[in-house]
């Protein structure tokens, strides 16, 4: 069993108080690693490690934040498969999505944004005799990243990868259920030369280390991934110092579609859209709203589809579906199946926890769910269930699909199926959500905005939002004599 430490000021130590918390493996019930249980007193070090580390971060030229990220990338990418396995073991996830999602985007992400800096300019405004107006970006100085568990790495680096490269240090917070690779991306920081007190790691439950973190008075900047609950929360606690807050929340989001889509094209993309990762991305579509005419064929091969869906042993590579997070959260998505019977839903597939053959017997495994004939006002359709569970709901007209789509209070990632063109371009502008992906899923540019409106978040990451996100713009205007 591994005791994974708090990385505080380039070195790796317990908490404080000494206090630690289990880690388990929820593919399998065991625990492990030992976590530290970090408390306020753990955070001020961190956060004064970041403060001291700032002064000689911020100054550095550019490309020298550049190159350690970039050195940081390297070796993520030369240790993929071991971070690919303590990733998996740690959520539960198939080790092969790990390593072709998960390892891919974390390498990627660093690299993205150490070049993105090299393209990031702001204009200057010439006044002629007058003078120069220019504007200068700043760091910020220590930074919040508070990051949850159905992509540890994957989000702790979209965030990383900007703070840093534009000159702020960082306090992080992973998820308390899945501290594996963060504790050794800490490692691996040192060995690309990032300086001690750059980057720091807090762990520890999000009522305790994580409201600390939040709460510092020198904290600058909070950057969530997590639950619409706990961003609200952050939302609160940070308002009275008005310091720069980015969330991103959850979602309920729909893909549609209308009658004159692919069906061979909309059946694959349904799949990965509705179960990849067990249904546990932010970004997954858990509603199929379906034109009438198409409903019946397009279900049935949807059935067929899912279950064709392995699910079982995250190590073994021909499985497509791992665990969920925990025995705990296994339980609040059976939660929602037995209220989609009590609603009077048809369970078409899935529909029960499974229990894989050796060492997964007592995993936190569901099987791929598909629900229809529910209410228009169950619950399942408006509540996040962030597991392998997706409702079916018919429509008869453009305008009842979208008013469906809409009818919810989240708003991150539709999805729209259809050959037409114009009712694409129309379908999407009117669609209240973040992001809109026509006949595909999960299409990631890294330069384009990454966020989600009503209760998914609030700003935009990606891009050059991220970079606006960690710095502060200054105006200067030069007299012209
Ligand atoms: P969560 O909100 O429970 O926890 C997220 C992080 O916040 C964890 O590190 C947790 O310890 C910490 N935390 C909890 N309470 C806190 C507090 N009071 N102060 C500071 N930090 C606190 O979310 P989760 O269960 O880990 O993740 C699942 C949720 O994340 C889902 O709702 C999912 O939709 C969302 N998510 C959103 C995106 C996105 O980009 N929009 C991406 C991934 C996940």
């Amino acid at each position: 069993m591994r005791t994974v430490g708090n990385f505080i000021a380039g070195r790796t130590q317990p908490a404080l108080e000494g206090g630690s918390l289990e880690n388990l493996n929820p593919a399998t019930g065991e625990c492990i690693a030992r976590i530290p249980d970090s408390g306020p007193a753990d955070v001020d070090q961190a956060v004064a490690a970041a403060r001291e580390a700032f002064p000689d971060w911020s100054a550095r030229p550019v490309a020298d934040r550049m190159e350690r990220l970039e050195r940081l990338a390297g070796l993520i990418q030369a240790n993929a498969e071991e971070l690919a396995a303590l990733e998996s073991e740690d959520t539960g996830k198939p080790r092969r999505l790990a390593r072709e999602i998960d390892m891919q985007r974390a390498e990627a992400n660093l690299r993205f944004f150490a070049r993105a800096m090299s393209q990031w300019s702001s204009a200057g405004h010439d006044m002629g005799p007058t003078g120069f107006n220019y504007t200068r970006r700043e760091p910020l100085g220590p930074v919040a990243l508070i990051t949850p568990w159905n992509l540890p790495l994957y989000l702790l680096t979209w965030k990383l990868g900007p703070a840093l490269v534009t000159g702020n240090t960082v306090v992080a917070k992973p998820s308390e259920l899945t501290p594996l690779t963060a504790d050794a991306l800490a490692r691996l920081a040192n060995e690309a030369g990032l300086p001690a007190g750059v980057f720091n790691l807090v762990h520890g439950l999000g009522a305790r280390c994580g409201q600390a973190l939040v709460d510092h008075p020198d904290i600058k900047a909070v950057s969530f991934t997590g639950g619409t609950v706990t961003g609200r929360r952050i939302a609160q606690s940070t308002a009275p110092r008005l310091i720069k807050l980015s969330l991103e929340l959850g979602g309920k989001n729909p893909a549609l579609v209308f009658d004159d889509a692919d069906l061979d094209r909309t059946v694959a993309g349904l799949l990965r859209a509705g179960f990849t990762n067990q249904g546990q991305v932010c970004l997954c579509s858990s509603r199929f709203l379906i034109h009438e005419s198409i409903y019946e064929p397009l279900v049935e091969r949807l059935v067929e589809a899912v279950k064709g869906l392995k699910v079982g042993d995250p190590e073994d590579e021909d499985n497509t579906q791992g665990a969920l997070i925990s025995a705990a959260h296994r339980d609040k998505v059976l939660g929602y199946i037995d209220q989609a019977r009590q609603d009077g839903g048809r369970i078409l597939c899935g529909g029960e926890a499974t229990r894989p053959t050796g060492r997964c017997q007592d995993g936190a495994f569901v099987l791929p769910t598909l629900i229809a004939d529910l209410p228009p006002e169950s619950r399942l359709h408006r509540e996040e269930i962030f597991g392998p569970v997706v409702t079916l709901q018919r429509f008869s007209s453009e305008e009842e699909a979208i008013a469906l789509a809409n009818d919810v209070d989240y708003g991150l990632a539709a999805t729209v199926w259809t050959e037409g063109l114009s009712r694409a371009h129309r379908v999407a502008g009117r669609l209240q959500s973040g992001i809109v992906w026509v006949n595909n899923w999960l299409v990631r540019d890294l330069r384009t905005p990454f966020g989600g409106v009503k209760a998914s978040g609030l700003g935009r990451e990606g891009g050059h939002w991220s970079l606006e996100f960690f710095t502060e713009p200054k105006n200067v205007f030069i007299n012209g004599d």
